[in-house]
């Protein structure tokens, strides 16, 4: 190959002295990144940081330039140990990422003079220690590239230093036209977080108003709890689970066999509503539909809100890491428990770390009691959904399999629908754990599961995740158990239900009598009516 000169110098001596200084501080940037991350996440930043490590091994002849190599080490250097600084500090204080909502929540509902006091509690000297030395590697080999005067001769890149730098520069410049990916660069993503703490602190008031609005509204409609309210209601509400993929619904696959044994055994007081449809394909607004129950904005009733109004100790305990939700429903309850510090989609947090909480809510003596459960089910990505070792539909290869490869889907789909399955199966084990708890605790308890959305796993095609434009994003399970189940005719399980109008019947199960109660949309009701929900895409609500 011939030759490729390029305008970087190969500076020769002292070269022990330049080698040196280089490599501590590409070894702080390392160490660095290291502590702070890991897996993908790590080498993504290791890429990040690939421009200031070339920097380092390459000084330029000319001053001007050198002069520039040596500004990029000295702000990504700091940048980088910053960021990891903080993110190690974070992760040993809180085992929190920072745009995790625990974390964002804390910032912006902290003043400075709160902030120092913090650092002070928790040892801030020996961080702020850590974090000088590591740049003063940094600052030293920067001003060792700045002051590098002695003239150069030029480097000649060829072979295979040529294509590996060519790869290098490529991975760089992919780096950073991912918009996910470079928004881990910490010049962007700390700006990004900022901006993310003041537009938080700016909403809080407005929900804050909500919140009050909403109990005050619950307050006028005159919620009253019957005698037959149970003491006791578990509302599970999962994530990305389609029905299609649960034994207890026909799927061919064992998915489900604790749910199937909760069948036998409470046979008549566990009702399964067979067809039952969400009617958005993502968490936020079908959480929306499902606690406003549908009504408009002027006179909103929040579900929460008419139980807390009604007499009702109520509880949020969730796996889930979103703002969002925490501001517009948990902090509605009297008790919030976000067990899970990581946001998005990356987390491994299992759900079975609810179950604890749950039961000693069960425990509490309030003589009535509604507890939320936020699951994360099936959410993608689903490997992340179940312990390591418990994969039972790993690279199985049965009819279901067979079908999907008859039906020309690549074998990342196949796989995907195996560790969907997985996640499944270990989802099973955990939902059947809260109704066994709650039949525990509950002297009169009532149960309710449902899931946020649907999932597409290969049915229509290649595409799996979340799905608002095919039928299996908003096929969702729908269970009930409970005293109140009990002599209800199978053919109410056989009706249509979407889970936009649940909350009517979860208000009835609550034993909640209030004037908003719509019981055309409750299907524990006689007069129950169905009406399809405007969603094109399914043409069958009996399937
Ligand atoms: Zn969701």
């Amino acid at each position: 190959m011939k030759a490729f000169e390029i305008s970087l110098t190969h500076t020769m001596a002292p070269k022990w002295l330049r080698l040196s200084l280089a490599i501590l501080a590409l070894c702080a940037i390392m160490a660095a990144l290291v502590l702070a991350y890991d897996g993908k996440r790590l080498f993504q930043l290791v890429v990040l940081a690939l421009p200031a490590g070339l920097c380092l091994c390459w000084p330029h002849r000319h001053t001007g330039w050198r002069a520039l190599q040596a500004g990029i080490v000295g702000i990504m250097g700091f940048a980088f140990i910053a960021d990891a600084a903080v993110r190690c500090f974070l992760l040993d204080i809180y085992g929190a990422s920072p745009a995790s909502a625990m974390v964002l929540t804390a910032v912006a509902n902290t003043t400075p003079q709160e902030v120092t006091e913090f650092m002070a509690m928790y040892g801030a000297s020996v961080w702020l220690g850590v974090l000088g030395v590591f740049m003063s590697l940094v600052l030293l080999a920067t001003s060792l590239l700045w002051w590098w005067r002695q003239p150069q001769p030029h480097l000649k890149v060829h072979g295979w230093r040529l294509v590996a730098l060519s790869l290098l520069l490529a991975l760089v410049a992919l780096s950073l036209l991912s918009k996910p990916w470079r928004h881990h660069h910490p010049l962007l993503f700390w700006p990004g977080w900022m901006a993310d703490v003041s537009k938080l602190r700016a909403q809080w008031g407005d929900l804050g108003e909500q919140r009050q609005r909403l109990l005050a509204n619950a307050q006028k409609q005159n919620p009253i709890v019957t005698p037959a309210g149970p003491d006791t209601l578990v509302l599970v509400i999962s994530e990305s689970i389609n029905r299609g993929h649960l034994s207890l619904y026909g799927y061919p696959r064992d998915t489900t066999p604790q749910l199937m044994r909760r069948q036998q055994s409470e046979a008549g007081r566990l009702g399964v509503f067979r067809h039952a449809w969400s009617v958005d394909a993502s968490t936020i607004a079908a959480l929306r539909h499902f606690f406003y129950m549908g009504q408009d904005h002027s006179a909103q009733q929040h579900l929460l809100a008419l139980a807390r109004a009604a007499g009702y100790r109520t509880w949020w305990i969730s796996n889930h890491d979103d703002l969002a939700i925490d501001q517009e429903h948990a902090q509605l309850a009297d008790s919030v428990h976000m067990l899970n510090k990581t946001p998005g989609r990356s987390g491994r947090s299992l759900d079975e770390s609810t179950l604890p909480v749950l039961e000693a809510a069960l425990k509490d003596p309030a003589p009535r009691k509604l507890m939320v459960l936020h699951l994360l089910g099936s959410h993608p990505h689903y490997q992340l959904r179940h312990p390591d070792e418990r994969v039972p539909f790993h690279n199985v290869k049965d009819d279901i399999y067979q079908s999907l490869k008859d039906q020309g889907r690549s074998p990342r789909v196949r796989s995907l629908r195996n560790d969907y399955d997985s996640a499944i199966h270990y989802h099973d084990a955990v939902v059947a754990a809260t109704l066994d708890l709650t039949r525990q605790h509950g002297k009169k308890s009532a149960w309710v599961y449902f899931s946020d959305h649907g999932q597409e796993v290969g049915h229509a095609g290649e595409h799996v995740g979340h799905s608002a434009w095919t039928a299996d994003g908003y096929r969702v399970p729908v269970l009930f158990w409970g005293d109140a189940i009990e002599g209800l005719s199978s053919r109410t399980f056989l009706q249509p239900v979407r889970t936009d109008w649940l909350g009517h019947s979860v208000l009835r199960l609550l034993g909640i009598d209030w004037l908003g109660h719509v019981p055309q949309q409750d299907v524990l009701d006689p007069s129950y009516q169905w009406k399809p929900p405007a969603l094109g895409m399914v043409t069958d609500f009996n399937s």
